[in-house]
């Protein structure tokens, strides 16, 4: 055997007796069988047996594992970022003619993808106000395939009541006469907020929790990955199937980075938990301030369904301005700031801020200044970032 070849062939054996903390990065498309039999017998669906790395290594395997644990499910499947995560559950159970539900206050992006491919490939959408279940009651119908629902909303971060919007699904399916098949009313979670930390998504009552691995089980800022967690199997299998069909594979090195980021996890939630709500409330006491949006701060909406439901709050605040402040000036606030850093994302170490105009994002009205900043407290220290925010109070006199 020439050298080239033997370097190529090389025996291989993974190492015994070396249980090191961190689990192996294993890296693959090929996948080498050891016969034809083999080849012809292995199931790329079964995860107790590797196929191609497109459909997963034991790096991978593992990260899915940890992820529904954390969540409290049983079956998970990972795809290169949160958005891509959210378009994986909306192909994977919706075809033409079918409907789907989604939150007005919901992640942007997500609304973007209902409102560009499935209205191009027949699948229709409807925005409810999640703060009342009756209105989502009275969107469902009988072509309703799925109900998306965010805790709390997007940038203006309301709490609903959760569990009074799952039984409204629960409520409909009985209505229509809809069993455990296909045919019934599926309900999916944006669970990025709760990280599996605030509450347990199952114990809701969702059928599908969704995250965005980018946030908090990462950490870092650095890498991009979404998960889809169930506890049922038949709903898993057909997302398996759509997410084979879509090559949605997710790179060993990324999947490293979230399982490096995983033992930090709940700790780094009740630091940033604890800094935030310590910040959202003396943002309130300033007098340039109309109203702070946080889960936790008494008065903000749904502030009693987050005391019932949840057990912590993540590292989001958000803030509208006196009304005769103009939209230029509160911008201007945004860019004196300079502990928090102007950049999308959230839940990594630096704190960020990003000024929205609300009415331009939902259909439900908006009775507040249309210029919000929405804050996400990083891993800094809550005096240096208090410090920052008064410095830069002081462009709004
Ligand atoms: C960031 C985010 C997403 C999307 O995650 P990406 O990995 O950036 O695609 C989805 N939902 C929520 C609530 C998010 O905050």
């Amino acid at each position: 055997m020439s050298l080239p070849t033997e370097l190529i062939h090389h025996p291989y054996r993974p190492p015994a007796d070396f249980e090191a903390v961190a689990p192996g990065v294993h890296k693959a498309s090929t996948v080498i069988f050891p016969s034809v039999a083999a080849m012809r017998e292995r199931d790329w669906k079964d995860k107790s047996a590797y196929t191609y790395g497109l459909h997963g290594t034991p790096t991978t395997f593992t990260l899915e594992e940890r992820i529904a644990t954390l969540e409290g499910g049983r079956h998970c499947v990972l795809a290169p970022s949160g958005l891509s995560a959210i378009a994986l559950v909306d192909m994977a159970l919706l075809r033409a003619g079918d409907e789907l539900l989604i939150p007005d206050n919901a992640y942007g992006p997500g609304k973007a993808f209902a409102e560009g491919e499935l209205a191009a490939w027949g699948i229709r959408h409807r925005f409810y106000d999640p703060m009342d279940p009756a209105d989502l009651a009275a969107q469902l119908t009988a072509s309703t395939r799925l109900v998306w629902l965010e805790v709390p909303g997007s940038v203006t971060l309301e709490y609903p009541d959760l569990p009074a919007l799952v039984e409204v699904v629960r409520q409909a399916n009985e209505r229509f006469g809809y069993g455990q098949g296909h045919q019934r009313i599926v309900t999916a979670l944006d669970n990025t907020w709760g990280a599996g930390i605030a509450f347990c998504a199952f114990e809701a009552g969702v059928d599908i929790s969704m995250q965005a691995l980018t946030k908090y089980p990462s950490g870092g800022a650095d890498v991009l990955m979404g998960s889809v967690v169930t506890r049922d199997e038949s709903l898993h299998r057909r997302l398996l199937l759509t997410h084979m069909r879509l090559g949605l594979g997710v790179g060993a090195n990324d999947a490293e980075l979230v399982l490096r980021g995983l033992p930090s996890l709940a700790l780094r939630y009740h630091a940033q938990d604890a800094t935030a709500r310590a910040l959202a409330a003396w943002m309130q006491r300033q007098p340039k301030v109309a109203r702070v949006f946080h889960p936790a701060l008494p008065g903000s909406p749904g502030h009693e369904h987050w005391k019932r439901h949840a057990r912590a709050a993540a590292c989001l605040f958000s803030v509208v301005f006196q009304p005769d402040i103009p939209a230029e000036r509160v911008d201007a606030f945004c860019d004196r700031l300079q502990r928090f850093r102007l950049g999308y994302s959230w839940a990594g170490p630096i704190s960020l801020c990003v000024p929205y105009d609300i009415p331009s994002m939902r259909t439900t009205p908006w009775p507040h200044a249309p210029r919000l900043v929405r804050f996400a407290v990083g891993l800094e220290a809550q005096e240096d970032l208090q410090a920052d925010l008064a410095q830069a109070l002081q462009v709004l006199d």
